[in-house]
C-alpha cells in the first residue's frame, strides 16, 4: 500500500540537488512510485521523497551526508528484486538506486578476484568472468536482474550454493558509506587476512542497515566442467523431500538440487508454453559438475535415490538444451506465479533431514487455511520457498494466507530451522526474527547498528 503523496518537496531534496551533478535526483511522482517497493508485494511501503541515481562512491557519500543533515532515511536499492521488502521506501525516505553504477572495475585472473560497482547485474559479472575462463559461483535464480550490491546486502544464495556456498563465501572486501557519511574500505583483496574484526563480513547480509555498498571485491574460481542434469518426477512432495534427505545422508555433493511443483510448472507453461507440467506433481532437478565419468556416476546415483524414494520417472537430460529448459522453468516459476495474483513468499530453511517433514507440514497448513501454496526450493540446502497465492482483491483469502505464513515460520523454527535462508528479514520477517533469536542476541545486533549508524538513517525499520 502506498501511503502518501508528496506535494511540497522535502528540504532534503533541495540539499541533494545542490550536492549532486545535474540529473541525479528524480522528483517526478510517477517515477517515484515505481521505486516505492521491491518484489515483496505484501510489505508496507510509502512514496519516497526522491530517488537518486549516483554514479560514483563519492556521490553516494554526498547523498548520505545530505540525508544525515536532514535526518532523512536512506533506502539503498539495487534492482528491486528483493522478496522481503528490504528496499521498500518508508515515510520521508530517499531511495538511493545503484542502477547507474554498473562498472566492472577489474577482473584479475592471477589473483582470481573481481572488483565491481554495486549495480553490476549478477549475470553480467558471470559472463565477463567466463570470457577469462573464470567463474563467480553465487547464482540466485534472479541472476538475470539482481545486482551484486543487492546480493551482498542480502547474502544471496542460489542454485549452485548447495555445493559452492553463498555470497558471503565470495566477498573479500567492500567499500561502504556508513551512517556518518564516511566512505571506508573494509576487508581485503588478499587470499588470507585477519586484521581486526571482520567488518566486511558484518556488511554482508546487513540489508542496507549498516552502510551503502559502493564497491565489492569478490573471489573467483576457475571455470568448471559442464554439468550433468537429472530430473525425477514424483506424485508427492513428501516423497521428493525423502529423496533430498537420502541424497544428503549418502554424502553426495550435487552442484544443484532444486524442487519445483506442479502449480509452478503449470504457471510457467501458461506463460511460456514450455510443455512441462504434464506428468508430475513435483519435479526434482539434480546436477553434478564432477568431471567426466565421475559426473555420470553421481548423476546415476542421484537417480537411484529418486527411484528409491518413490519417483515415477527419473532420467538424465539428453543434451544441454533440455537441461537448460528445465532450469529455466525453475527460474521463471516465481514471475510466472506472480501473474496469477499477489504472492507471499516464504524462505524458511530447515535441516536437510527435516525437508520431507517440513514439506508435509506446509501442505497441511495450506489445507487448513484454504490457501494455495506452490513450492519451489533450493531443496539440497533445506531452503524452501512455499509461495502463498491469493486471488487479487480477496481480503479474507489474504488474511488466511497471512495466518498460514506465520504458522510456516513457527513450524520451521520447531524443526530447528530459520525464518529466512536467503531473502533476509526486510519487513516481512521482523516478527519471525524476534521469535528466532534471544533478546540478548537482538540487543547485540542493535548495538552494532547504533555504532555504525548512530542516527538511524540507513534503511530504518528493516532487518534487525
Ligand atoms: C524471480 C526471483 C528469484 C529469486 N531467487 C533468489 C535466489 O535464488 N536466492 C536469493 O538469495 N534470492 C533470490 N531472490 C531474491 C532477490 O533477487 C535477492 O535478494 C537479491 O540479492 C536482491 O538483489 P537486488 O539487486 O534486486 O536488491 P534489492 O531488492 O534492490 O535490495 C535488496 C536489499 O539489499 C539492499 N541493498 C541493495 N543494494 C545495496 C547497496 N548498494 N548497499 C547497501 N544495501 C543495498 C536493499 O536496501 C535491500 O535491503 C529472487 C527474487 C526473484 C524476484
Amino acid at each position: 500500500m502506498t501511503t502518501t503523496s508528496v506535494t511540497t518537496p522535502a528540504p532534503v531534496v533541495g540539499a541533494l540537488v545542490a550536492a549532486l551533478p545535474a540529473g541525479r535526483v528524480i522528483e517526478d511522482p510517477d517515477v517515484l512510485a515505481s521505486y516505492a517497493h521491491d518484489d515483496a508485494e505484501w510489505a508496507p511501503h510509502a512514496l519516497p521523497v526522491a530517488v537518486v541515481r549516483p554514479r560514483t562512491a563519492e556521490e553516494c557519500r554526498d547523498v548520505v551526508l545530505a540525508c544525515l543533515e536532514h535526518r532523512a532515511p536512506v533506502v539503498p536499492r539495487g534492482a528491486g528484486t528483493g522478496l522481503s521488502g528490504g528496499a521498500n521506501a518508508s515515510e520521508g525516505a530517499v531511495v538511493l538506486s545503484t542502477e547507474h553504477m554498473t562498472g566492472i572495475v577489474e577482473i584479475d585472473g592471477a589473483e582470481r578476484l573481481a572488483v565491481v560497482q554495486p549495480g553490476v547485474v549478477n549475470d553480467d559479472l558471470r559472463a565477463a568472468c567466463a570470457e577469462q575462463g573464470l567463474w563467480y559461483p553465487p547464482d540466485p535464480a534472479s541472476s538475470p536482474w539482481s545486482t551484486i550490491g543487492g546480493n551482498v546486502a542480502t547474502n544471496a544464495g542460489g542454485v549452485c550454493c548447495v555445493k559452492y556456498g553463498v555470497t558471503r563465501d565470495y566477498v573479500l572486501g567492500v567499500q561502504v558509506v556508513n551512517g556518518l557519511g564516511e566512505l571506508v574500505r573494509l576487508g581485503r583483496r588478499t587470499a588470507k587476512g585477519v586484521a581486526g574484526l571482520d567488518l566486511a563480513g558484518l556488511v554482508v547480509g546487513s540489508e542496507g542497515t549498516l552502510g551503502v555498498i559502493t564497491e565489492v571485491t569478490v573471489k573467483l574460481r576457475p571455470a568448471r566442467a559442464p554439468e550433468h542434469t537429472v530430473a525425477g518426477y514424483f506424485d508427492s512432495v513428501v516423497d521428493a523431500g525423502r529423496a533430498v534427505a537420502a541424497i544428503t545422508a549418502a554424502g553426495l555433493t550435487p552442484s544443484a538440487l532444486e524442487l519445483v511443483d506442479r502449480t509452478c510448472l503449470e504457471a510457467v507453461d501458461a506463460w511460456k508454453n514450455m510443455g512441462l507440467a504434464a506428468e508430475a506433481d513435483v519435479v526434482l532437478l539434480g546436477r553434478s559438475d564432477a568431471p567426466g565419468a565421475a559426473g555420470d556416476a553421481e548423476a546415476a546415483e542421484m537417480m537411484r535415490h529418486f527411484e528409491a524414494a518413490g519417483a515415477t520417472f527419473a532420467a538424465q537430460a539428453a543434451d544441454a538444451e533440455e537441461a537448460e529448459a528445465l532450469f529455466a522453468a525453475r527460474r521463471l516459476a516465481y514471475p510466472a506465479l506472480e501473474r496469477l495474483g499477489p504472492v507471499l513468499t516464504e524462505d524458511v530453511c530447515v535441516p536437510r533431514a527435516a525437508v520431507p517433514e517440513m514439506l508435509g507440514r506446509i501442505q497441511e497448513i495450506g489445507r487448513r487455511h484454504e490457501t494455495t501454496i506452490a513450492n519451489i526450493a533450493h531443496a539440497g540446502d533445506g531452503n524452501l520457498h512455499p509461495l502463498l497465492i491469493t486471488p487479487i482483491g480477496d481480503e479474507p483469502a489474504r488474511r488466511r494466507a497471512q495466518a498460514a505464513f506465520e504458522e510456516i515460520l513457527a513450524e520451521a523454527l520447531a524443526l530447528g530451522g530459520t525464518v529466512t535462508g536467503e531473502h533476509g528479514i526486510g519487513l516481512l520477517k521482523r516478527d519471525g526474527l524476534q521469535r528466532e533469536q534471544a533478546p540478548e542476541v537482538l540487543a547485540m545486533q542493535h548495538a552494532v547498528k547504533a555504532a555504525l549508524d548512530p542516527h538511524g538513517i540507513l534503511n530504518p525499520g528493516k532487518g534487525i
